[in-house]
């Protein structure tokens, strides 16, 4: 669709992430031509071309996968969700695939492969993650997919990817890394030998809470076209309009990922020894923290205290989320009862440790 050398998902680019979310996906500059790819309402097109019905493709898809690619390093594709790209991933496997994955992980994605092992699919075994050796040792017996996420919502545990992608590929085994908290900005899987990265782009990638979409990204062109056949079948369409608001989002996305990650940084430092807290979880990068408090009672406390930060499911948006994980009867047991995730945005830092330092006092008893 496009000739610019910033928008053919090229893996090896010669431009800067920052450059590459502004520039990529864009139509071709002629006279004319609109800056921006336009919205195309499309269920079928002029027959004997390339996309002939709107599950098969879709210029503003297109725009969108040549943008994501190109941060990636990879080709990328755009599916109606996050959990619909897991779907796909998982509907490549052959029957009775052995499947080694977090133990802590998107809820989701864990009930995906909970709910095909039950129906007989495949075998997963759950790891700690950020236990390389551990890992390595999973890997094993005859494993056929190494499905990473790092750092793990919301447990924020961090895998150690090129120890763990060598290691598969030495083997033969199939990865992906889902990099939905990291995002492109600050991680690149596919760099380190990842097959596969997987995105929810409902989350940072689209930034403003306001689209539900999912992508996935490959060097690998043979598994790209069957994932682009799962989609196709499986009918894990993206709507147009939702894919323009992610391409619209993605524009900033270095500025928003730096912005909220360095609040983060602030915010880790100036609630660390709070006396509410029993531990301060963050991976050192990023825009996610997970404060813990002593019982789920001091949790709910926390969140309902506060003033600017939103209680509210979901992540990666400009604004600050909150909510106490546990709330969700199907949450991971050995995820702590206390354990808030927070989604810090790009509001003033000033304005966010105020509101968060008064939830925290309110928490502790002392609001
Ligand atoms: C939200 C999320 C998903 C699922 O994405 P949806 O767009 O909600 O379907 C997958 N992985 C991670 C890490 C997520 O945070």
């Amino acid at each position: 669709m496009s000739t610019d050398p910033a928008a053919t998902g090229d893996p090896v680019s010669e431009f800067r992430p920052e450059t590459l979310a502004v520039t990529a996906g864009r139509p071709d500059p002629v006279a004319d031509a609109p800056l921006n790819t336009p919205v195309v309402f499309a269920s079928t097109y002029i027959a004997d071309g390339e996309l002939e019905y709107g599950r098969f493709g879709n210029p503003t898809w297109t725009a969108l996968e040549d943008a994501i690619g190109a941060l990636e390093g990879g080709r990328a594709l755009v599916l109606a969700s996050g959990l619909a790209a897991v779907n796909a991933v998982l509907a490549t496997l052959e029957p009775g695939a052995r499947v080694v994955a977090p133990r802590h992980a998107y809820l989701g994605s864990l009930t995906q492969l909970d709910e095909s092992q039950q129906r007989g699919l495949l075998t997963r075994e759950y790891v700690d993650i950020a236990d390389t050796a551990a890992v390595l040792a999973a890997l094993e017996p005859r494993t056929d997919l190494l499905w990473i996420e790092s750092p793990t919502n919301p447990a924020l545990e961090v895998a150690d990817l090129p120890t763990l992608l060598a290691a598969a590929r030495e083997r033969g085994i199939r990865t992906v890394v889902d990099n939905t908290f990291a995002t492109p900005i600050l991680q690149r899987p596919l760099e380190h030998g990842a097959d596969l990265v997987l995105h929810s782009a409902t989350k940072f990638l689209s930034g403003h809470s306001d689209a539900v979409l999912g992508a996935l990204v490959t060097r690998d062109d043979a598994l790209r076209d069957r994932l682009l056949n799962r989609r196709s079948i499986l009918g894990a369409t993206p709507g147009p309009m939702e894919v323009y608001l992610v391409l619209r989002g993605l524009r900033t996305l270095a500025l928003r990922v730096r912005e909220a990650s360095a609040n983060a940084a602030a915010l880790v430092e100036r609630m660390s020894g709070h006396p509410a807290l029993v531990e301060l979880r963050y991976p050192g990068f990023g825009a996610i923290v997970a404060p813990v408090f002593g019982d789920a009672e001091a949790a709910e406390r926390f969140v309902g205290a506060t003033r600017l930060a939103r209680f509210a499911t979901s992540l990666g948006g400009v604004e600050t989320t909150l909510e106490r994980r546990r709330r969700w009867p199907g949450e991971v047991a050995t995820i702590p009862e206390g354990l808030v995730r927070i989604s810090v945005g790009i509001e003033h830092i000033d304005d966010l440790a105020a509101d968060l330092g008064q939830a925290l006092d309110a928490a502790a008893g002392r609001g």
